[in-house]
């Protein structure tokens, strides 16, 4: 009996990941490269990546779908949407472009290495049936988000296994979990939170959110007046789409300048505006005035104020204190109070996870990707013929994955037409002693998991070229214009 494994499948491309971003590499690339074969290999049982993955009760984007849709699918919907109604969305354009037949679900890979003598990536992928599925393809292209998605991250506090309640994370929400009449304690004070609160105090006998230090929020109604407007007059929805994205971005490159030239304003007008909902003897100093500067940190919106109508309402509460254990019944905290409660919510965040887990080689030598340097925060020196999405943290991702996925399909046509089979980026002459520093700068992004995940990532440079600039204005212009030609690509 033949017991050697079955041949390796080869594709011209792999995308890692069915999430928003493969799925819109998959659309640009069958667009863009035609005849080149492609297969998405996807570690989930479907699409949808972050909105598949989180099931929490309101799951909704804190983006607006203009610009965190595609560039090339109208979203027509009102601007916040909630995790069914994105999934909707990026199945249609699975439907539309064919996409089903180059999916693999239940694939996840777990070892790729490159070869220099092939020009090839090998890929073991481990199967959800508990097989193993091996590929070979010319180039990867990472759409594997930056998150684990089977475990979110959550501190290891004294006591937890003493309480008596239910603990859940919002990354692997039960599916049985019943929250009518129940005291609820959220941990967290991010979007995820923010979401979470408003959406169980409907039914919940109280909900509390438990935060260490307060977030900043913007509210405003869910709803576009020009477009509701331009679809009154009956334009065509390619142009209304067009139309309010630039509009969005207008504006909220002209609000993040404003956090940049003039934070205190912009500050002062937030605080207001959370006044305005929660009246003037709430205690805004303690629990809504954050320590950092706006825009620090990803700016969560609330859409009709939920959150601040829900606290008004007094089905939910804000306690700002610390954790010093869990009890049997709920929490002791810092200042010796205690929080009684039937189920935590631990919205504490993700585990940051480099490239997908997986392990790479280049021929033979193990890849350490915090020993690369980020090319636009898409390529890595060393690393041939791999391209990383990582989407904006101020504006929406989908806007980033878009351009990359232009760059990407133009360097493969760019690779044909020279009759190149490998391309990896490397420091020029002129790059020589560059200032190196981590992946984000952490004085503009300061969140728990780029803390706390930093050193697995790959390093910047100070010039623009290697560094992921995380401004769409800037990287709107930039990325068409990469110089294929530059010393930078090393082509063989
Ligand atoms: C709750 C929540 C709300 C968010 N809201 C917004 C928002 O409103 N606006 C915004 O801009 N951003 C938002 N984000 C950030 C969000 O993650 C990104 O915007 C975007 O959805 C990421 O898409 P992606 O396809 O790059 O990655 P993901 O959505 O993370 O999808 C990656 C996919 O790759 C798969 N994968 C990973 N590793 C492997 C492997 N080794 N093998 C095979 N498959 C693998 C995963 O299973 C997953 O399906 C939010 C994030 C969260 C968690």
């Amino acid at each position: 009996m033949d017991d050697s494994p079955p041949p390796a499948e080869h594709f011209d491309v792999l995308i890692v990941g069915a999430g928003i971003s493969g799925i819109g590499g998959a659309h640009h690339l069958q667009e863009q490269c035609p005849g080149r074969s492609f297969a998405v290999l996807e570690a989930q049982a479907g699409f949808g990546g972050t909105w598949r993955t989180h099931r929490y009760p309101g799951i909704r984007s804190d983006s607006d779908l203009y610009t965190f849709g595609y560039r090339f699918k109208p979203w027509v919907g009102p601007p916040i949407a909630t995790a069914p109604e994105i999934l909707k969305y990026m199945e249609e354009v699975i439907a539309e472009d064919g996409l089903d037949r180059h999916i693999r679900y239940g694939h996840r890979i777990v070892a790729a290495r490159w070869d220099s003598a092939t020009a090839r990536w090998s890929i073991e992928a481990a199967r959800s049936d508990g097989g193993t599925a091996r590929f070979t393809t010319g180039f990867l292209y990472m759409c594997q988000g930056y998150y684990r998605h089977d475990q979110g991250f959550t501190p290891d506090w004294p006591g937890m296994e003493r309480f008596g309640g239910r603990i859940v994370h919002p990354q692997t929400w039960p599916e049985d979990l019943d929250h009518a009449g129940k005291r609820v304690v959220v941990i967290g004070s991010g979007a995820t939170a923010a979401t979470i609160v408003p959406a169980m105090a409907d039914t919940a006998a109280h909900v509390t959110m438990l935060q260490r230090s307060p977030t900043f929020f913007r509210t405003g109604r869910n709803a576009i007046e020009i477009a509701d407007e331009l679809r009154m007059l009956g334009i065509n929805e390619e142009w209304i789409h067009e139309i309010v994205r630039r509009k969005i971005l207008f504006e909220q490159a002209r609000f993040i300048d404003r956090t940049h030239s003039e934070p205190d304003k912009v500050k002062a007008e937030l605080l207001a505006e959370v006044r305005r909902h929660l009246g003037p003897d709430y205690d805004v100093a303690t629990h809504f005035t954050p320590r950092y500067r706006p825009w620090q940190q990803r700016l969560a919106f609330i859409p009709d104020a939920d959150l601040f109508r829900g606290i008004a309402a007094g089905r939910a509460s804000v306690v700002t204190d610390g954790i010093e254990r869990f009890t049997e019944t709920g929490l002791l905290l810092t200042s010796g109070a205690t929080l009684d409660a039937d189920i935590i919510v631990t919205a504490t965040g993700f585990h940051l996870s480099a490239l997908g887990d997986i392990a790479f080689e280049i021929d033979g030598r193990p890849l350490d990707f915090s020993e690369t340097v980020t090319y636009r925060g898409t390529m890595f020196t060393g690393v041939p013929n791999m391209a990383w999405v990582f989407g904006y943290i101020r504006a929406a991702w989908t806007l980033r994955a878009d351009m990359v996925a232009d760059f990407v399909c133009r360097l493969l046509n760019h690779m044909q037409a020279r009759q190149a089979r490998q391309v990896e980026v490397a420091l020029r002459p002129e790059d020589a002693g560059m200032a190196l520093g981590p992946w984000l700068d952490p004085e503009e992004f300061s969140s728990g998991y780029v803390a706390r995940g930093q050193h697995v990532l790959p390093r910047s440079g100070d010039k623009p070229e290697w560094r992921h600039a995380h401004d769409y204005w800037a990287e709107k212009d930039a990325i068409p214009a990469i110089d294929l030609q530059d010393a930078a690509f090393v082509y063989r």
